[in-house]
């Protein structure tokens, strides 16, 4: 990516890189240490003298990740957590019997279901809405009610669009907050905060490990106010917290994302084009694409790239989409994303009936491989389907 700052106000690639420049300061170690002690000394007079005090609140390796992710989106402060999810669920343990939520209809499924079950046992009300409809949004929230917008964008598996700057004032028009899960478009590619959003989340076990060895979550705020205190007596209190190694191999993985980023989007994009008119393929999903439903928001809140996520519809139906998955060779098959490893999931069958998702859909995680043979392990399994 061309350089568009100053050494005042370095180009993320360059934070990343560098790792907020922390070093070890006992032995001038070019990477910091781990902190693996649970508990940590207090003076005579009771005072902590480097502010730690006991490892479920806080942990010192925790600290470098926490400021680098808080720098990429613009926010006032960011937490980690022991994975996406318990980020994700914190934000909601904050709200109270009555409060009312707003979810996209398409987004990831475990929080989807998840939240099902806590708005049932814990006496919210949950609406899920075509959030690319901004007018069905605008009918759906209530004022005094509505607490949390929530918005996946690109939205998992279908990767459509959600016009952010919309849904911050139909947010904080009724006093709501905006929270957006950025998992998938990382701060690289979006900065939800420039949009109005209030809180940002991050599954980092994806893209900003990239390396699909350490579960752990995150959540930025915009600014420091009474619900993010809340947010931060949820994390200190269940200790959904990562180990310090986690927290450590988290900080090695970001450090190498500018390039992990770029290289999984731009492959992203030459398989959407290189499939979008394939006769063995009956839609390609991807919001590159000019033809995508949602191009042009995209392109107006994406910016150097589209993401290395994308969807292929497979020509045949379910048991054909099935079959060209068992017949990839290159392409991994498993869940999750956003590793060095290219992944591809047949998702119905992973989210269930009441799903969204079609079911000759094939999901793709584009790694950092050669695209070229990424292309021709696609072609390879079609071929042989069609055959
Ligand atoms: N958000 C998105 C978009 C995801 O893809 C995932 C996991 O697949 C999550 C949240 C949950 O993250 P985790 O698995 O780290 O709990």
């Amino acid at each position: 990516m061309a350089a568009r700052t100053t050494p005042e106000t370095p180009h993320p690639d360059t934070l990343l890189a560098n790792g907020m420049g922390v070093h070890d300061a006992d032995t001038y170690g070019v990477i910091p240490a781990i902190h693996p002690a649970t508990t940590f000394l207090r003076a005579g007079d009771l005072s902590y003298p480097a502010g730690y005090s006991y490892a479920r609140p806080i942990n010192p390796t925790f600290t470098a990740a926490e400021q680098l992710l808080c720098t990429l989106e613009g926010g006032a402060e960011a937490l980690l957590f022991s994975s996406g999810m318990s980020a994700a669920t914190a934000l909601f343990q904050t709200l109270s019997p009555g409060d009312h939520v707003i979810a996209p209809q398409v987004m990831y499924w475990a929080l989807r279901r998840w939240l099902r079950g806590f708005a049932a046992q814990w006496g919210l009300a949950v609406d899920f809405v075509d959030m690319t409809d901004a007018d069905a949004v605008r009918a759906a929230v209530r004022t005094g009610s509505t607490r949390i917008l929530w918005v996946e964008t690109p939205a998992n598996p279908t990767w459509c669009i959600t016009d952010l700057t919309a849904m911050a004032e139909i947010a904080h028009g009724v006093g709501a907050i905006l929270a957006v899960d950025n998992t998938v478009p990382t701060p690289l590619l979006t900065r939800p905060i420039e949009f109005g959003a209030d809180i940002v989340m991050h599954s980092a076990t994806k893209y900003l490990n990239g390396h699909s060895d350490v579960l752990a979550g995150a959540l930025v705020t915009a600014r420091e106010d009474e619900r993010w205190a809340k947010v931060r007596a949820v994390r200190a209190d269940h200790g959904g917290i990562p180990g310090p190694f986690e927290a450590w191999l988290l900080l090695r993985g970001m450090r190498t994302m500018g390039l992990r980023v770029e290289r999984a989007s731009s492959t992203a994009m030459a398989i959407a084009r290189h499939f979008a008119n394939h006769p063995g393929v009956a839609e390609v999903l991807y919001p590159g694409l000019e033809s995508h439903s949602g191009h042009a928001v995209a392109a107006r809140q994406m910016r150097g790239g589209f993401s290395g996520m994308l969807s292929i519809r497979i020509a045949g139906g379910e048991q054909a989409s099935i079959d060209v998955a068992a017949a990839l060779e290159i392409w991994t098959r498993a869940t999750s994303l956003g590793g060095v490893e290219s992944l591809v999931e047949h998702r119905r069958s992973v989210e269930g009936a009441d799903s969204p998702c079609p079911p000759d859909l094939l999901r793709m995680s584009c790694g950092i491989e050669h695209p070229g043979d990424l292309i021709a392990d696609l072609e390879q399994a079609l071929e042989k389907v069609r055959a």
